[in-house]
């Protein structure tokens, strides 16, 4: 898992805990389901799922690998619309290229972020790059939908491109753990990415038999995602196993800790660690759209299909690709 590596000695740290700390505790832990997406690959979801709806203000967190392309085998998610949250699309291994109704467009490749406010609306697709598609290779990333509050949903439609160089990087106190801090603030150290609503996200790698004490707002919800591997995560110790995600209670700071044994080809125990300021508005989504009522939902499908969300140069995808609309929690193949 190339990401970013560095040597935890030369990094700042984050302080030690005091001995009496009030640490989360682990309220419930979630296998994700698999999923096909865009051109038909395969996801792992644990959000939005029958055990797990929203985690507020996340509305998805999906998976993709890690897994081994042969030639001609790496798939996308051609062109389609989104309007209301942001996309965050964090590359580890292999390459996305994307490309939208506004002209913008780039390469996402090993490290690196792309955060897309949609906002009132965008088109856009995110395929691997043709050279990838030819070659094939090893393919893993993770794309998170953040909510936006009402006030936010009709901003328009940005990008941030965090390359992996940019990324905070901060050890533990102990210099078991490499924290790769994308966005939000974490002690006294900020990441890149910018939001509208308030949210800390990093990628950790945590050495065998090392522990992790991250303090956490008191305010913010709280989420483990195993990326890969095995560890434990609260005070007690609940096993947490690679596709799994923890969801924290209240407190004011997280304890995980890597298992002795991690697989063969791993520095660590890799983990993503994510939370934000709850939006506590209501939710009305289909698909690649997330409103507050159902009536903004028949809005976005009908300015879609208007060409008002924007217009691509080669549509893979018409107004008749959408399925009617079905309960509001649906998340259709299309839904990215
Ligand atoms: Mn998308």
């Amino acid at each position: 898992m190339p990401a970013l590596s560095a040597d935890t000695l030369t990094l700042p740290r984050l302080a030690a805990f005091a001995t009496r700390t009030d640490w989360r505790s682990v309220q419930k832990i979630v296998t994700a389901h698999r999923q096909l997406e865009g051109e038909g690959f395969v996801v792992r979801r644990p959000f939005p799922s029958p055990e797990l709806s929203l985690a507020d203000p996340f509305l998805l967190l999906d998976h993709m690998g890690a897994v081994e392309y042969g030639p001609g085998e790496a798939k996308g998610a051609p062109w389609h619309p989104h309007r209301g949250f942001e996309t965050v699309t964090y590359m580890l291994d292999g390459a996305f290229e994307h490309k939208d109704s506004t002209g913008g467009g780039g390469l996402l490749t090993d490290g690196a972020t792309q955060w897309m406010t949609a906002g009132a609306g965008i088109l856009h697709s995110e395929l691997p790059p043709q050279e990838f598609v030819d070659k094939g290779g090893l393919f893993h990333g993770v794309q998170l939908w953040v909510n936006l509050p009402a006030s936010r949903k009709w901003t328009p439609a940005r990008y941030q491109d965090i390359n992996a160089g940019d990324v905070r990087l901060i050890s533990s106190p102990d210099g078991g753990a490499l924290i790769r801090l994308i966005a939000g603030s974490l002690d006294r150290y900020v990441g890149p990415g910018s939001t509208f609503t308030p949210i800390t996200y990093l990628h950790a790698t945590i050495a065998r038999g090392a522990r992790l004490d991250l303090p956490w707002p008191a305010d913010f919800n709280a989420l483990v995602y195993a990326l890969s591997g095995q560890g434990h995560v609260g005070e007690f110790g609940q096993p947490l196993a690679e596709g799994q995600l923890a969801v924290f209670g209240t407190g004011t700071a997280l304890t995980i800790r890597a298992a002795d044994a991690q697989p063969s080809y791993a520095r660590g125990w890799d983990v993503l660690v994510l939370g934000g300021l709850p939006i506590r508005e209501p939710v009305a989504r289909y698909g690649p759209f997330v409103m507050n009522t159902r009536a903004e939902i028949i809005e976005a499908i009908e300015d879609f299909q208007a060409g008002r969300l924007g217009q691509t140069v080669v549509p893979h995808h018409t107004a008749a690709d959408l399925d009617p609309i079905t309960p509001a929690d649906r998340i259709g193949r299309r839904g990215r």
